[in-house]
């Protein structure tokens, strides 16, 4: 990425404002931590544009795989380590199909693998594509692929490194743009051929040494291919993560864009959890596992969703008022804060005491109890206005307000602010089912 300076020398100078920032090089300072775009200035000249697009292109790709809802993107990068300021595409999971099995086997395999859902603090976590392998080849792999891409949205990729077998299969399901994977040094040329006719990304596979890819990938941009996925064909953990790094480092610290694309993993099934992990933690676009039982899968969800998240926001649920068990006019409030972790976990533990309660929930930016408290946004009067808000005082006609024992000290105020009777409750949300087991 260029730096503010760089990009203001490209900017008009007029300072007019009309970008929504109130000088030029307040713009190129947005711009340059990517919370501007190029096209808010109006007067930015051909030539200027031309300059910054390219200087301000991603160090990394985008490529999208997929199409309309099912689309899914990888790349676009800007960071070495994610505490810089954020990772921003996940790592993408695949799991396989191959044409040695039987139809039937395949479709059983797919419907499986569609499935596979988990649910965790507010989000939803499916497997993203699926890969269709060669190990037969020529019809039977044009039949498999068919097969496979009717028994599921998820996006395709798919793997042969035959250009005929390629076309053939490609052209049954073009329109929903797959990942064909791959050329090599024998096939690029072949194989980019397909790809350009089929309008597809490509994975562009060496695995001799990443000078060596280098090279390969020239050779196939030269052709007129831009949407390229890299595999380096890692066999073990040490080439997984080095190279990976050195791809990554290459690519945002000197901005060489001849390595700078998303990278494709194939997991061996002895150690798939391991590149799993790795490919997650250490900049992987794709990984594909031959299969991934659902107890496998679940952790490498988490890791991702920790690692995809964006540090500087806390994940926040709706500020509302939520019935937990069944609850009615004569149930109690209790409330806590919208941090999401905070929210689930309180939610548990209130659903395992089989008490009927209303749980309002208080918009606090995302901060955990005492953090809030602590930081001026969780007062009595923003619980009041929580309160209003949802209308909860005409839902539950208790007039009972349970409040985090963390917060103790606010229940007097609260009490005088909300007009209810306001009871502490236990410090910790594991407290929470005894608590309320003993209020009936
Ligand atoms: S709109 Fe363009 S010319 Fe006007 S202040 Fe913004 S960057 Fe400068």
């Amino acid at each position: 990425m260029p730096t503010a300076i760089e990009i203001f020398k490209h900017l008009p100078k007029k300072n007019c404002g009309e970008c929504r920032n109130p000088t030029c090089l307040a713009f190129a300072m947005q711009l340059a931590n990517a919370k501007a775009k190029l096209e808010d200035c109006p007067y930015i000249s051909e030539a200027g544009k031309a300059a910054l697009a390219s200087s301000s292109a991603p160090p990394i790709r985008l490529i999208k795989v997929g199409v309309d809802h099912r689309v899914i993107e990888i790349g676009d990068e800007t960071e070495l380590y994610r505490h810089e300021k954020r990772f921003f595409n996940p790592t993408r999971y695949s799991t396989e199909v191959d044409d040695s099995m039987t139809d039937e086997a395949i479709e059983r395999e797919v419907l499986a693998s569609n499935r596979m859902r988990f649910e965790r603090v507010g989000q939803t976590m499916t497997l993203d594509l699926l890969t269709v392998r060669s190990k037969v080849g020529g019809q039977r792999f044009v039949q498999a692929v068919e097969v496979a891409a009717s028994g599921t949205e998820r996006p395709l990729v798919i793997m042969t490194r035959s250009p005929s077998d390629m076309r053939s299969a490609g052209l049954k399901v073009r329109t929903r743009r797959p990942l064909l994977h791959c050329a090599d040094a024998e096939n690029y040329k072949e194989m980019a051929a397909v790809a350009k006719e089929l309008g597809c990304p490509l994975v562009v596979y060496e695995d001799k040494g990443l000078n060596e890819l280098a090279d390969l990938v020239a050779k196939v941009k030269a052709v007129g291919i831009e949407d390229i996925v890299l595999d380096f064909g890692a066999k073990d953990l040490k080439t997984l993560l080095e190279r990976s790094t050195i791809i990554r480092k290459l690519s945002v610290r000197k901005v060489f864009r001849g390595l700078g694309y998303p990278i494709f993993v194939s997991a061996p099934r002895a150690e798939r959890m391991q590149f799993g992990a790795v490919a997650t933690m250490k900049y992987g676009g794709i990984v594909s596992f031959d299969s991934l039982p659902p107890e496998e899968a679940f952790p490498l969800f988490v890791l991702r969703q920790n690692i995809y998240t964006d540090p500087q926001v806390p994940i926040q649920v709706k500020a509302d008022l939520y019935p937990v068990n069944g609850p009615d006019e004569t149930s109690p409030i209790l409330f806590t804060t919208n941090f999401s972790l905070t929210y689930f976990t309180v939610m548990a533990d209130i659903e395992k005491s089989k008490v009927p309660v209303w749980l309002q929930v208080v918009d606090t930016e995302g901060l955990s109890v005492l953090t809030a408290y602590a930081a001026g946004k969780l007062t009595a009067e923003a619980v009041n206005r929580a309160l209003e808000r949802s209308n909860a005082r005409t839902r539950s006609r208790s007039n009972t307000l349970i409040i985090p024992g963390m917060v103790a000290r606010m229940a007097a105020k609260l009490g005088e602010v909300t007009g209810m009777k306001v009871i502490v409750g236990p410090k910790e949300s594991s407290g929470v089912p005894k608590f309320l087991k003993g209020l009936q």
